[in-house]
């Protein structure tokens, strides 16, 4: 892993921080080591909440190569057992949730377009099969992803980004991708250069704000680096027990802790507009989307914008 020193939305260091762990998960799969102790930062300027620790490429291949495979699902299901095979192989095959997502994207799109019905080419990036592109509002839909999946009916596969041209779609979906990735700038540079000059991004991100602190002061650290280093069993369930507490009550508890896991990234309404403002694209419209299935699908951040070229 490697550290940055500036918010990756808005590029201040005027920066806060406590302190994390590296979850036990990530530590074995994709480090190869034991769990450790990480920094959290909070950005003065934008809101934006990070961990100091981002993945470098080969860890970036590691976690994502096969990703939610077989072993994957071992290694997760060992360090936390919650953590289900239902879960793991449910994730983005559940027809009423792809039903509900699909229309969820199409009605966002088109609420925020007065007017404009049609596309020409959408492209979902990251986005698995392709099963979340809504059907009826392009005349092509495209999937770029690289874990060797096979596309649904109707979707053409883009393995290669680079040889995507310039100005090739008129939308591009980016959908709870931003959250895992250690440079969110690299991506955006990327699309774009591939959306037209009219065209337009549809981000999604979880939106999943917590409080915490730390519960020893200065000596929280030193309290986290010890719990990274007990047992095993004490680890999962002071684990779960903060894990609970984050989702259910959206704050990490006494005696709990901030893991770095698969998201590295929480964003907020403000750190994308400062994330928009340095790529060139102008906000249209960010909204809150509380979820009321039960899926696996977290609250959001749907934003709409265009690109300025
Ligand atoms: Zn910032």
């Amino acid at each position: 892993m490697y550290n940055i020193e500036i918010c990756p939305c808005c590029n201040s260091d005027s920066l806060s921080y406590s302190y994390g762990i590296i979850s036990p998960f990530i530590s074995h799969y994709v480090l190869g080591e034991k769990p450790s102790g990480c920094r959290f930062f909070t950005c003065n300027n934008c809101g934006f909440r990070f961990f100091e620790q981002r993945f470098d490429d080969d860890e970036v291949e590691r976690l994502y190569d096969d990703y939610r495979g077989p072993e994957y699902f071992q290694v997760r299901h060992k360090y936390e057992p919650w953590y289900s095979e239902s879960i793991n192989n449910g994730i983005g095959y559940n027809e009423q949730v792809i039903a509900e997502r699909k229309e969820q994207i199409k009605k966002f799109i088109l609420a925020n377009l007065s007017g404009k019905r049609r596309f020409n080419r959408i492209l979902d990036y990251g986005g698995d099969r392709g099963q979340f592109i809504p059907d009826d509002i392009s005349d092509e839909r495209y999937v770029y992803e690289v874990s060797g999946v096979t596309p649904v009916p109707g979707v053409t596969l883009v393995d290669d980004i680079d040889s995507v041209g310039n100005d090739t779609f008129d939308v591009v979906i980016l959908s709870m991708v931003l959250e895992h990735v250690s440079d969110p700038h690299v991506i955006l540079n990327k699309i774009h250069e591939i959306l037209t000059p009219d065209g337009y991004l549809v981000l999604e991100v979880p939106y999943e704000p917590f409080k915490y602190k730390n519960w020893f002061g200065n000596k929280t650290e030193n309290y986290l680096n010890k719990l990274a280093n007990s047992p095993e069993f004490i680890l999962k369930a002071i684990d779960l027990y903060s894990t609970l507490f984050r989702i259910k009550f959206r704050y990490i508890p006494p005696l709990g802790f901030v893991k770095l896991h698969e998201h590295i990234n929480f964003f907020s309404e403000s750190s994308l507009h400062s994330l928009f403002q340095l790529n060139n694209f102008s906000v249209i419209s960010i909204e809150r989307h509380y979820q009321d299935t039960k899926s696996f699908i977290n609250d959001s951040l749907l934003c709409l914008v265009k690109v300025e070229k």
